[in-house]
C-alpha cells in the first residue's frame, strides 16, 4: 500500500495561492492513483478508457 498523502495530515490552507497550491497537489495524487499505464506505450488513461486503449494500441509511437 502506498502511504497516505501527508498533505492530508497538514491543516488546509486559508490563503488563496495555499489553496490553489493544495488543490492542484491533490489533483496531482488522484490523477497518479486513478490512471493505468498502458503496458505497451506507457501512456496513461482512466481505466475504462485503458480498455478501448489496449484494442488499438500497436505499442510505442513509432516514427515515420
Ligand atoms: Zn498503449
Amino acid at each position: 500500500m502506498p502511504p497516505a498523502p501527508v498533505a492530508a495530515t497538514e491543516p488546509l490552507p486559508t490563503d488563496a495561492d495555499g489553496i490553489e497550491a493544495y488543490n492542484n497537489q491533490m489533483a496531482s495524487i488522484f490523477s497518479k492513483l486513478s490512471l493505468d499505464a498502458c503496458e505497451f506505450c506507457g501512456r496513461t488513461f482512466k481505466p475504462e478508457s485503458l480498455v478501448k486503449h489496449l484494442k488499438g494500441c500497436r505499442g510505442p509511437a513509432m516514427k515515420k
